[in-house]
């Protein structure tokens, strides 16, 4: 499959562990509205590389800290969740399992709505391998379903589905170390 930039979307091979319909997060972002990100124009006197357009930096948010970083359009570059090694670092160690926590919820915030299983299948991480119990488990006992993080979306006759409340705009990771609750009283 490919990306709409023309690169071959490989996810085994890149950092890339959350956007199935695009190279990079670099590419997630671009294409929610490219009209917000014109080319650049590359001047130069060499003459290769005249009218050389090229893709601009775009700023998105770190999901530990919140601070704003770049992302180039590179499957090394464009593929950050972080600012730095030390918030990656910073999440890790907030709470046991951290990492596995973060990858259903992440899961869920880009694709909008997923089942268990479908979590399952997008799951990057082949040495921890999920479960749709596990992911029932880890939602429901770590309370991101009571703290109204993920909702449960109304399917009766179907399996169930989780939706990320689009209300939360504080970063991921912090809704994970410190708990944060969306419950409304
Ligand atoms: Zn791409
Ligand atoms: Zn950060």
């Amino acid at each position: 499959m490919k990306c709409p930039c023309g690169k071959r979307i490989c996810r085994v091979t890149s950092d890339n562990s959350y956007f199935t319909k695009h190279c990079s997060h670099y590419c997630w972002i671009y294409y929610q509205n490219p009209e917000a990100y014109p080319d650049i124009h590359f001047n130069s006197d060499h003459p290769n590389l005249k009218n050389h357009l090229r893709r601009p930096i775009i700023k998105t948010n770190c999901e530990m800290c919140g601070d704003v970083f770049s992302l180039s359009h590179s499957l090394k570059d464009g593929n950050k969740i972080f600012c730095s090694r030390l918030c990656s670092t910073n999440l890790q160690s907030c709470k046991k399992k951290a990492l596995r926590d973060f990858a259903i919820l992440k899961l869920i915030k880009v694709h909008g709505e997923l089942g268990a299983d479908d979590i399952v299948k997008l799951h990057q991480n082949p040495q921890r391998a999920l479960t749709t119990a596990m992911v029932a488990q880890i939602l429901k006992c770590n309370g991101y379903i009571t703290r109204n993080i993920i909702q449960l979306v109304d399917n009766p006759k179907g399996p169930r589905i989780y939706r990320y409340n689009t209300n939360i705009d504080a970063p991921l990771g912090q809704i994970i170390a410190k708990k944060l609750n969306y419950r409304e009283t």
